[in-house]
C-alpha cells in the first residue's frame, strides 16, 4: 500500500511537468545548427579537385569529371558525384576542406531504408537535399538550391 501511494505521489508530481518527449516522426525533430547531417551538393560550384575524395576517411565519396564545356576555361566540371552513405560516418571533413562550397551540411538526417542499395546517392539526389542546410553555408546556395534552403 506504501509503494502504491508513493508510486502515484510520483505519477501526480510528474503530471504538472512540462513533456520532454517530441511526438516524431508525425512532428519533424529540429536538429542543432551545428548537427552534421547529409550533404548537399552543387554541381555548379564544383571544380573538381578531388580535396572531398583525398580527405574521406572511409573512401564513401566517388566523382568523375568532364572537360569543360568552354574550350576557354581549363577548369573541369563534374560528370558524376556519389556518396555510399552505408559507410559515410558524417565527419564533416568533406565539407571542410570544399574551396567551394560545393558540399555542405544539412541538419537532415533520415536514412532509414529496406535497402542497402538506397543508401547508395548520387548527384542529383545530392543536389535535391537541399533544405535545412547549416546556416553558415546558405548564405552562399546557389540560386536553384536556395529556393529549398531553410
Ligand atoms: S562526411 Fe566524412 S565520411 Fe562522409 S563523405 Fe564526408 S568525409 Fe567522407
Ligand atoms: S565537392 Fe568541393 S572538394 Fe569535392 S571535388 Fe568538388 S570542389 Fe573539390
Amino acid at each position: 500500500m506504501k509503494g502504491l501511494a508513493k508510486g502515484l505521489g510520483v505519477t501526480l508530481r510528474n503530471l504538472t511537468k512540462q513533456k520532454i518527449t517530441y511526438a516524431y516522426p508525425d512532428v519533424p525533430l529540429e536538429m542543432p545548427d551545428r548537427f552534421r547531417g547529409v550533404q548537399h551538393f552543387d554541381p555548379d560550384k564544383c571544380i573538381v579537385c578531388n580535396q572531398c575524395v583525398r580527405v574521406c576517411p572511409t573512401e564513401c565519396i566517388t566523382l568523375t569529371g568532364k572537360p569543360n564545356p568552354d574550350p576557354t576555361k581549363k577548369v573541369k566540371v563534374i560528370d558524376t558525384y556519389d556518396i555510399n552513405f552505408e559507410i559515410c560516418i558524417l565527419c564533416d571533413l568533406c565539407t571542410e576542406v570544399c574551396p567551394t562550397e560545393a558540399i555542405v551540411m544539412t541538419n537532415n538526417f533520415e536514412l532509414a531504408t529496406y535497402s542497402r542499395d538506397d543508401l547508395f546517392k548520387n548527384m542529383q539526389w545530392l543536389n535535391d537535399n537541399n533544405k535545412n542546410v547549416r546556416s553558415e553555408n546558405s548564405t552562399n546556395l546557389s540560386p536553384a538550391a536556395k529556393g529549398g534552403a531553410n
